[in-house]
């Protein structure tokens, strides 16, 4: 079995008196994006996480690798063109996580059939050398063939494109072990609690242990604000009259059995009642449903965000318009909310968020703080890169190139059609309840859970059963009943007391709920 680093290796570190030339503040896509890259140019690097890895917008994102066809309505070449590239560089760095898949896009008359073909050709045009297969017209019938779910009253015929499909939270706990692997040290369940200042300058910052209280006070060259939707938060530390950057948008998805929407392929809905595209995707063997864009500023408490009754019933609403079998509240598996970290331009009202840009911004304090928002899933490495880049000037770090065009990502294989799990594969496969499912509803062993505890860093039953396997993203009430089994393997890899593993499972129980679908409504 590969050496593991344990949680005690890692706090043993920051005790070390020496500073870190870079600390990163938050575990999603962004913040664990900067620690590769900073860990790739050889700046010694710590990276904290208040709860778990990706445990924010990272795990409940639509899971595409997209340039976005939406944002060429809105004239957003440039972040098109970028997120493009850049799903090309994930294709090749991260082949075990990221995969081509298919969207069909239905046209019920003939003008949007020439509409959605000209915009598609636009997208192939900024694919440039990046393209994946190039968009082409479907006739009705192959509309058909290529979404059996699909209503075909009125149907004309359709455009089939490509964009790439991706594990987001797996894709984050295998940055977390990227970013490790070249030397960088990364801690969930460390929230950090202040900055410290000389003469007006941020040179460390203070961290608590969420597990024992333990506080730090830690030295560091700079400081990189990566905390997705808190990021204003992190900011008044620094600032306590700093305006606000960033306007929360929330968007959920529902989860369906595969049977509503049979087959390999995609379904795009590209016009619906709030003016947004809608996806029906295939995932994991299962069917996602989403997103909504309901403009979230009054939310104080930001971590988990709730699904709205209102975005649930226009889902299924929307749903219902398009495909043979309407899926009705009973027949959600699992619904899940995520924040966007919209950036808010001072003029932006918060009812448009859809209108909104997902570029990023890298912004400087004048206490030094660098602070990383905006951006999608797509483009994290080119928002790494270009914070990082930020982050050693002020820092006066050497300059040194950024690598990570080019650099596999931990478990990549050589050849794509690996599982979510590449070349680890072998170790998976030598634990203990490699054959032993979880679940018979479930794709996942009993020796994933020992491989989340060991090698991936899982501290809580929901860090397995939601972001190193996806179980609760995938069906929560049988993800539900695995959550005694899974406290029984914890007891065992870490020697935990009863005590202990009883309110583990009381949590777990307690946060399993969040992904319920709600009762259908009575009568
Ligand atoms: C509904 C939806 C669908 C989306 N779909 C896609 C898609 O298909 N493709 C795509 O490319 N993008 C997509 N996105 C966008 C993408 O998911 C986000 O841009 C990205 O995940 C944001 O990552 P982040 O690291 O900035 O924020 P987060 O993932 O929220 O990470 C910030 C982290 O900081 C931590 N933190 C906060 N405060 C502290 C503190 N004091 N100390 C330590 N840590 C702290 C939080 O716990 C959190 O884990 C979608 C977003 C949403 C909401």
């Amino acid at each position: 079995m590969e050496a593991t680093i344990s949680r005690a290796d890692r706090l043993a570190a920051l005790r070390e008196p020496r500073p870190w030339d870079v600390l990163i503040v938050g575990g999603g896509a962004s913040g664990l994006g900067a620690a590769v890259d900073a860990a790739a140019r050889g700046y010694r690097t710590l990276l904290v996480e208040a709860r778990d890895f990706a445990a924010g917008t990272s795990s409940c994102s639509t899971k595409l690798i997209h340039g976005g066809v939406r944002y060429l309505r809105q004239g957003d070449f440039a972040l098109v063109r970028n997120a493009l590239r850049e799903r090309s560089y994930l294709l090749r760095n991260a082949a075990h996580l990221v995969h081509p898949l298919a969207f069909v896009i239905p046209a019920w008359n003939g003008v949007d059939r020439i509409v959605h073909a000209a915009g598609l050709k636009l997208y192939d045009v900024l694919s440039g050398g990046h393209a994946m297969a190039a968009s082409h017209s479907l006739s009705r019938q192959e509309v058909i063939a290529a979404l059996p779910g699909l209503r075909r009253a009125g149907l004309c015929g359709g455009i089939r494109y490509w964009d790439g499909q991706f594990d987001d939270a797996r894709l984050a706990i295998t940055l977390m072990r990227t970013a490790t692997d070249l030397g960088a040290t990364c801690l969930n369940y460390l929230p950090l609690t202040g900055l410290l200042k000389t003469g007006g300058r941020i040179t460390g910052a203070r961290l608590r242990d969420a597990e024992t209280g333990e506080e730090f006070e830690i030295a560091a060259r700079v400081v990189i604000n990566a905390t997705g939707v808190h990021a204003d938060r992190v900011r008044r530390l620094d600032d306590p009259a700093v305006a606000p950057l960033l306007t929360p948008s929330q968007g959920i998805h529902l989860v369906v059995d595969a049977d509503f929407l049979p087959g390999r392929q995609a379904l795009m809905i590209p016009e619906t009642e709030d003016g947004r595209v809608m996806f029906a995707i295939p995932w994991q063997g299962k069917v996602l449903l989403g997103t909504t864009d309901t403009p979230r500023p009054e939310l104080q408490q930001l971590d988990n965000p709730q699904p709205l009754v209102a975005e649930i019933d226009f889902l299924l609403r929307t749903a219902a318009k398009v495909l043979t079998r309407p899926p009705t509240r009973a027949d959600i598996r699992s619904v899940f909310a995520g924040l966007r970290p919209l950036i808010h331009p001072d003029s932006t009202d918060h009812r448009t968020t859809a209108a909104l840009s997902r570029e990023h911004a890298v912004l400087v304090s004048a206490g030094g703080l660098v602070t990383l928002a905006g951006g999608k899933w797509t483009t994290y490495r080119l928002m790494a890169e270009h914070a990082v880049a930020r982050a050693a000037e002020v820092a006066g770090l050497p300059a040194e190139p950024c690598p990570t065009r080019t650099l596999k990502l931990h478990g990549c294989p050589a050849d794509a059609g690996s599982d979510v799990y590449g070349t680890d594969a072998p170790l998976l496969a030598a634990l203990p309840g490699h054959d032993r499912p979880l679940h018979p509803a479930l794709p996942y062993s009993e020796a994933m859970v020992r491989f989340a505890i060991r090698q991936e860093a899982a501290r809580t039953i929901e860090d397995v059963l939601a972001r190193r396997t996806r179980a609760l993203f995938l069906d929560a009430a049988a993800a539900a009943t695995t959550i005694e089994r899974v406290a029984e393997i914890f007891a065992e890899e870490l020697g935990l007391a009863p005590g202990q593993v009883a309110v583990m499972i009381a949590t777990a129980h307690e946060n399993a709920r969040r992904f319920m679908p709600p009762s259908p409504p009575a009568g």
